[in-house]
């Protein structure tokens, strides 16, 4: 069965010192049995969000790595930096690609590292509003998909507990979000090439998660869809109370999903 996952991505968000006070506040807040809670803050504050949020049970990830280890790049974090700071990472959002110019060949460096260096992978993909406009939504997400799996041993994308976020750009920050079912069927779709590319075997382990503008109000509608296993959460992650009751919206799932699995 696979797990229900909430992902907080603060984006550029807080100090250091703003950013413990925060994330004690979310652990506070936050109780979620069987649902895997992830919060990536800035770089700058992974140490005092590790240090927050030890003994709580909430993970910890970056919003980026370079696809080297070392050497002559300038302001860049590599994955051995990371040791002892962060497990997860986020690869390939929507904003890295518009504005570091990150393609699918680059995050497919990126995600051979994330392997090499035992990180647990978000790897983000989705499409803009003129694709999904143009009926094309489902062949760019795939492509991305492709693009940045090529290559990489499934066995080891399975090791490494890979999660795809289909984040449809035109809904990241907008307020506008995608409909339950249209979530549902991309992550369908997506399955359907990590099947295909990589093994059937890991499309099926594969947690799906959506983002774009998830709320307290709306994250009912995404966990409603069986194929849907979380949510990666931007602005609303930044409220202690909008994520408490995305992670207990998300625990109800995660308890429902259980028992059907048992029965
Ligand atoms: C994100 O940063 O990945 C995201 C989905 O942001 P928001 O929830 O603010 O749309």
């Amino acid at each position: 069965m696979r797990p229900v996952i909430v992902a907080a991505n603060w984006k550029m968000h807080t100090t250091p010192a703003d950013a413990a006070a925060l994330a004690a506040a979310v652990a506070a807040a936050s109780e979620g049995p069987d649902v895997v809670r992830v919060i990536c803050p800035p770089f700058l504050s992974l140490v005092p969000v590790r240090d927050a949020v030890t003994g709580t049970g909430i993970e910890v990830g970056a919003q980026n790595v370079h696809h080297e280890l070392a050497g002559a790049y300038t302001g860049e974090t590599s994955a051995t930096m990371l040791a002892g700071l962060a497990t997860w990472v986020i690869l390939g959002h929507s904003e890295r690609r518009r504005d570091a110019g990150e393609t699918d060949a680059l995050i497919n460096r990126k995600l051979a590292r994330a392997l090499e260096s035992g990180l647990r992978p978000i790897l983000c993909v989705g499409e803009v509003l003129t694709d999904r406009d143009a009926g094309r939504a489902e062949d760019v997400v795939a492509a991305q998909v492709r693009g940045c799996l090529t290559g990489l041993d499934a066995d080891a994308l399975a090791a490494c507990g890979l999660v795809i976020a289909y984040e449809p750009v035109w809904a990241i920050g907008t307020g506008r979000t995608a409909r339950g079912a249209d979530a549902a069927a991309m992550a369908d779709a997506i399955r359907r090439v990590v099947a295909e590319v990589a093994s059937p075997a890991l499309a099926e382990d594969l947690p799906v998660l959506y983002g774009g503008s998830v709320t307290a109000a709306s994250i009912a509608e995404f966990l409603g869809e069986p194929s849907v296993d979380g949510a990666l959460v931007g602005g609303a992650s930044l409220k202690p109370d909008e994520m408490a009751a995305i992670v207990s919206c998300a625990a109800v799932t995660a308890a429902a999903r259980a028992a059907a699995g048992a029965g």
